[in-house]
């Protein structure tokens, strides 16, 4: 307190107690680059950049250079949202000192540079920081991570307790494949690292094949072989010496090619082996056609082998503090094919009238209280939503005969399988979520040009 009202008195401006680590291993040469960068005049508006995101719980901080100066966004909630943008006289040295903080080089303004830089501000962070020129200027992205994953089970995923008890059955199985699969931009990294850790690692040993290139950070009890796919490398250049060993579970985040398919599938229908893999798919049923499409010439041992899909979707989370109940026609909740007497209310985001509407009796404006929580967005923080798909012979028979999504999930539908959007309805029935966010995250994709 004291300290803020002595800077008041003088007019300086206090900054968040943010710290910045530069990734050198010397720490007297890490003092003299912190030293250097808060001796521009730029340092606190680089720091506030920083912290006002933090702040706003982003996860991703877009700077867009162009002449006429920088467009500044924050990704809050998986959207991106536009804030004030710097000028050119600000934003070039704000670059300068990331890029230096970094150990990049600021002159180069054209290649592609990246790099991590840890910090601290009520908690430790890691940026992961990439520029690059555009035709226009010079476009960085910034994500922010928090240092120590801070979801670790299945629970604090949000899955419910029967679905993490098919997908621990799924992981743990023998002589089979489970398949752990999402679209892009929906936790699918996570579900993956959250996955393998719940999997049963003590009695079986697991060995996980990357590309040394996008390789995760290792996992606890998951032996991890690199291979370099740059150079044409593929699991197959490490599979066969290691399977000499006999091992228990095969990892593969991505098979690559067909000879890796067809060796691990001989593997587990004929050595009792079992495996785990992850494909980009929006949903279960798209995620078995994906595999069966790509490695058509497997597709029946694929098949054979698949015990369990899971996939998800992240929505947007309704702030507590401030979503309106209102009353569904039933009409609605028919349409939504959520039982009549089950749902009394569902939720919507507070939206603030329009300014026209904030006046009084007597035409005077009204002061509308902005939400502290959600700074008045209307949610707060994302929730999973997901569906497990077990693979049984009607699913396998389908996947075979005729691999298309309405076909598959049709059959899925009749074996008594509920798939993502019918998840998504129960969260906006529970209240955690709204229909318009449920319209937007399955909206169909836009079409093309
Ligand atoms: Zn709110």
């Amino acid at each position: 307190m004291a300290s803020k009202k002595k800077s008041a008195a003088t007019g300086e401006i206090v900054l968040p107690p943010l710290e910045f680590k530069p990734p050198v291993s010397d720490k007297q040469q890490q003092q003299g680059l912190l030293l250097a960068c808060r001796q521009v005049e730029q340092y606190p508006a680089t720091v506030m950049l920083v912290a006002q995101a933090l702040k706003n719980r982003a996860d991703q901080i877009m700077l867009d250079y162009a002449q006429q100066g920088v467009a500044v966004r924050f990704r809050v909630n998986g959207l991106w949202e536009a804030m004030p943008p710097m000028d050119r006289a600000t934003g070039d040295p704000v670059l300068v000192i990331l890029k230096r903080l970094c150990v990049l080089n600021p002159a180069d303004r054209r290649s592609r540079q990246s790099n991590k830089l840890p910090l601290s501000l009520n908690g430790d962070w890691i940026i992961e920081f990439t520029s690059i020129g555009t035709p226009t200027g010079e476009r960085v992205l910034m994500r922010i991570e928090p240092k120590k994953p801070i979801l670790k089970t299945l629970s604090d995923l949000g899955m419910r307790d029967k679905m993490q008890e098919q997908v621990k059955a799924m992981l743990n199985a023998d002589k089979s494949l489970a398949i752990i699969s999402g679209p892009p931009g929906h936790g699918l990294p996570t579900m993956w690292r959250v996955a393998l850790e719940s999997a049963d690692k003590f009695v079986r040993d697991f060995h996980i094949f990357e590309d040394k290139a996008g390789a995760e950070p290792e996992l606890i009890n998951v032996t991890q072989h690199l291979f370099d796919a740059q150079a044409g490398e593929t699991p197959m250049t490490l599979l066969p010496s290691l399977l000499l060993k006999q091992p228990d579970v095969l990892v593969l985040p991505d098979f690559m090619n067909e000879e890796t398919v067809k060796t691990v599938c001989e593997e587990v229908l004929e050595e009792n082996r079992h495996a785990i893999t992850k494909v980009v798919a929006p949903s279960a049923v798209e995620a078995l056609i994906r595999l069966a499409v790509t490695y058509k010439n497997q597709a029946k041992q694929l098949m054979k082998m698949a015990n369990g899909v899971t996939n998800q979707r992240l929505m947007r989370r309704l702030c507590d503090k401030c979503k309106q109940a209102f009353q569904p026609q039933p009409q609605l909740l028919q349409k939504l094919g959520i039982p009549a007497g089950r749902v009394t209310a569902l939720y919507q985001p507070f939206v603030p009238p329009p300014p026209e509407q904030r006046v009084d009796a007597k035409g005077n404006p009204v002061e509308i209280e902005i939400c502290k929580q959600c700074d008045g967005r209307g949610y707060y923080g994302r929730i999973g939503v997901f569906e497990f798909l077990t693979v049984n012979d009607a699913i396998r028979s389908a996947v075979l005969s005729q691999p298309a999504p309405a076909h598959v999930g049709a059959v899925a539908k009749q074996q008594g399988h509920r798939n993502l959007q019918e998840e998504a309805i129960l969260t906006v029935a529970m209240g955690l979520t709204s229909l318009q966010e449920l319209q937007r995250v399955f909206a169909p994709p836009a079409p093309k040009k």
